[in-house]
């Protein structure tokens, strides 16, 4: 059996918080003086509240610029590791621009931490307001030809509406930056649909719903949407089971599939696993081979990375 950390894949669904290694998230509660929860029990289904609230503990830890550049160094160092070669990190600028001294503090200290090894995407959220959402579109496109890849939209899309948002997107795509909102993990196949009519997504974070409306999956397989599915986010906040995944349709319907790890530190898998979760699920090589190709296609990394990177696919599939 092929060796899937040796399989060259992109993971372009990671969020910077969600990336922090257990230990040093342990080590820099305690220098914060943080109180960290027991770990969840395996198996039970949590709503989304409770994700929330490990999140955001996780996130207060990370408190100065050396500790943002810490865990981007590690993301990176861990996701070579795993074989995931190219590695888009999310950020949201309004979680730590507080501590580090302004939103533009936080992107320089994140673009200086990959070195060019890594995307940058900023992400506002759902449930903030479409003007901090506009500024954060406007600050991504400042950076952009700094490492800035992308903007996105996190956190739990029932919170905020689509339109609202059209307007940040439009600042993003005018400086050529990739759209990713978060869609279709509440809601259904239509919120995806609204997020690539009306904000231009050239990705979906998630978009699990859309594969159950045909109209949808022809939508986002005409213009070539990305899902970036993450496997094991989904059981342990009740919107399906692992048994039931629906990778093979949406390869079938021709829609492009990235797996992607979210918050590895909350669902403790990598991108290896993502893939051995599909494996399971009784994908053959050439279809994993299929997935690693579609991740490094649509991500943004630099034409002779994603050149090298997709004969490297070839490779370990002839191997
Ligand atoms: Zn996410």
């Amino acid at each position: 059996m092929r060796d899937l950390r040796r399989l060259p894949k992109a993971n372009l669904h990671l969020h910077l918080t969600g990336a922090m290694r257990p230990a040093t998230l342990v080590e820099l509660a305690a220098r914060a003086g943080l109180r960290l929860p027991p770990p969840l029990p395996d198996g039970v289904t949590h709503g989304w509240d409770t994700f929330q609230e490990r999140y955001d503990i996780a996130r207060s830890a990370v408190r100065t610029a050396e500790d943002v550049s810490r865990v981007i160094r590690e993301t990176i160092t861990d996701s070579e590791r795993d074989g995931a070669a190219w590695v888009e990190i999310q950020i949201d600028p309004t979680s730590y621009a507080r501590r580090l001294g302004g939103e533009a503090v936080v992107v320089e200290t994140a673009l200086a931490a990959t070195a060019g090894r890594a995307g940058i995407v900023l992400a506002s959220s759902w449930a903030g307001t479409p003007q901090t959402a506009a500024r954060i579109a406007r600050l991504a496109a400042r950076y952009q030809s700094h490492g800035v890849v992308g903007f996105g939209l996190s956190n739990d899309e029932r919170r905020g509406r689509v339109a609202d948002f059209a307007e940040a997107f439009r600042v993003a795509a005018d400086a050529g930056l990739l759209a990713v909102p978060h869609a279709g993990f509440y809601e259904a196949a239509w919120h995806v649909r609204e997020c690539v009519e009306r904000l231009g997504a050239s990705r979906i974070g998630h978009g699990l719903t859309a594969a159950a409306d045909p109209a949808t999956l022809a939508l986002l397989a005409e213009r070539s949407v990305t899902l970036e599915v993450c496997p094991t986010s989904y059981p342990p906040l009740g919107v399906g089971d692992l048994a039931t995944l629906p990778i093979a349709r949406l390869i079938e319907a021709g829609v492009p599939v990235a797996l992607g790890t979210d918050d590895p530190l909350l669902f403790g898998a990598d991108l290896s696993a993502q893939y051995a979760i599909a494996r399971q699920l009784g994908l053959d090589d050439a279809t994993l081979a299929l997935l690693a190709r579609q991740s490094i296609a649509a991500s943004a990394a630099p034409t002779p990375v994603r050149t090298q990177l997709l004969a490297e696919v070839d490779s370990w599939l002839s191997s």
